[in-house]
């Protein structure tokens, strides 16, 4: 007869790499395989989630279930080092990546177009019918937006192209936007919206605060989607004892829950609970592997606890990395400008007072909706159609600034701001040229500086990024 302690130790030492999870996914055993492939301790696997774990790493591992106990639900999976032809084919699916990365910015384009024309519509005197109409396709687009920039942060990852930014940012006015942008959402369905901040957590942090938002944000759409009554409830905390120290943050709500049983499929792309979720809710499935990801990436980890019919409340941690030389004391009150406080008040004027910017953008619809933007500004607004038509403009009728996009016909953004700088010869004012780009690699960015441009913009383009950089660099 075998004792349990003879079979820990054959677990112990299989050549296959084993992990034991609970009915969760969530992590309760793994062996000496497994922690030397994934070079991890086996403390610091145990409770994590299996999926929130490896999906991040699926370029590397692959897993499958190998069985499942019913009476404990306790599930075996196999733990497979993907081979050199396996990553062949991972590094195809990247170049496939890199295809739906391009495609799927085809797609934001002309959508971007549809957002807003429909919301300058909006702003128009419609009849209450239209208005309907209107705010339908306004939802819908939103949603479809939703949807795009998952698979492009999807593609990105499998690309390798998703990259973090470590910029200084106040964590407390970050959370406030969140919730109040949250808040109008959360009360029109008649739910409860708490937040609890933790006054612990020092204001002044270095992170990816797109991204740490990102996740926030996609963990209340789903709370928001899945609450029917009751509430939803933000927390955050800090655990100093942890080195470095963590940021947690926790999103709870008192929806359907998820079974035990099917917590194991999160945090898997493409994967929904059930699947009348994408017929009653929609959705892609992609959003909490994103989660996982990000957080991964980050060097923290994303997990949950949910009953069915109690509600869920999803944790993540991120290492807390404070800005240099700030003591407590002096990260008391914060430094962001409120977006209110752009004035478009301060270039307001008669028509030929107003300052003109000198617009070059080959997409119709951008051109237009960036247009009216700065129309209502109070900026008068030169356009051209690609780089030649932009050099001719400025000869004619110098600008008071250039706003252009980098990918246009004929000449780009690139060649068109050196020639611009070198008609403006040794000028003392030379214009501030501000670039207009989708493309966001630090190399990319580099560039534009290089070519003589001042500044850039990441598509798309907004109404209030728009008026910022006009504030920044036009003083009147
Ligand atoms: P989707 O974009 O489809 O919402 P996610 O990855 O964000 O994809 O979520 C996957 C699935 O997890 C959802 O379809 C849903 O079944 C379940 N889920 C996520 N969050 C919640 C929640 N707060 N309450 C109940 N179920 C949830």
């Amino acid at each position: 007869m075998t004792s349990i302690g003879q079979m820990k130790v054959l677990f112990e030492k299989m050549r296959e790499a084993l992990i034991v999870t609970d009915e969760a996914g969530l992590i309760q055993t793994a062996n000496e395989k497994t922690c030397s492939f994934l070079e991890m301790e086996k403390s610091d696997l145990r409770e994590r989630h299996i999926h929130a774990l490896l999906t991040p790493r699926q370029g590397e591992f692959s897993i499958e279930e190998v069985s499942r106990e019913s009476d404990t639900g306790l599930i075996m999976w196999r733990l497979k080092q993907k081979g050199a032809g396996l990553r062949r084919e991972s590094r195809r699916n990247s170049s496939e990546g890199t295809v739906m990365a391009a495609l799927t910015h085809e797609i934001r384009t002309p959508m971007n177009g549809i957002v807003g024309m429909t919301d300058l519509a909006l702003e128009e005197e419609v009849s209450p019918v239209l208005r309907e109409y209107l705010d339908v396709i306004r939802l819908s687009a939103d949603s479809l937006m939703r949807v795009i920039n998952d698979i492009l942060d999807y593609s990105k990852i499998e690309s390798g192209k998703l990259t973090l930014e470590q910029i200084p940012f106040s964590f407390h006015s970050f959370m406030d936007e969140i919730i109040r942008m949250f808040s109008p959402q959360v009360k029109t369905k008649g739910l409860e919206f708490r937040y609890n901040p933790s006054t612990e957590i020092p204001d002044r942090i270095i992170g990816d605060p797109v991204r740490i938002r990102q996740i926030i944000q996609n963990l209340l759409n789903n709370a928001l989607k899945f609450t029917r009554e009751g509430h939803i409830e933000v927390s955050t905390c800090l655990d100093p004892e942890t080195n470095p120290p963590r940021l947690y943050f926790y999103i709870a709500d008192s929806g359907i829950g998820i079974p035990l049983n099917k917590q194991h499929l999160l945090f898997k792309s493409f994967t929904q609970v059930d699947s009348s979720t994408t017929r009653k809710y929609g959705g892609t499935g992609l959003g909490l592997a994103i989660c996982a990801y990000l957080t991964n990436s980050m060097g923290g980890v994303i997990d949950v606890k949910s009953r069915a019919g109690k509600g869920s409340t999803f944790r993540f941690y991120i290492p807390l990395v404070l800005q240099k030389g700030d003591s407590p004391e002096e990260q008391s009150g914060t430094s962001e400008i409120p977006e209110e406080s752009v004035s478009p008040g301060t270039c307001a004027g008669s028509a030929e007072n107003r300052p003109v910017v000198l617009l070059m953008e080959d997409n119709r619809i951008n051109q237009l909706l960036a247009v009216r933007a700065m129309e209502k500004a109070g900026y008068r607004v030169e356009t051209a159609d690609d780089g030649l038509e932009g050099i001719r403009k400025f000869e004619t009728n110098r600008p008071d600034i250039v706003l252009l996009d980098i990918q246009m016909p004929n000449m780009d953004g690139y060649e068109t701001a050196r020639e611009i700088r070198r008609l403006e010869g040794e000028s003392k004012n030379p214009v501030p040229i501000i670039a207009i780009t989708a493309l966001a690699m630090p190399e990319d960015r580099e560039r534009i500086l290089q070519s003589g441009m001042n500044d850039f913009l990441g598509k798309p383009v907004t109404p209030i990024d728009l008026k910022k950089v006009l504030n920044k660099y036009i003083s009147n």
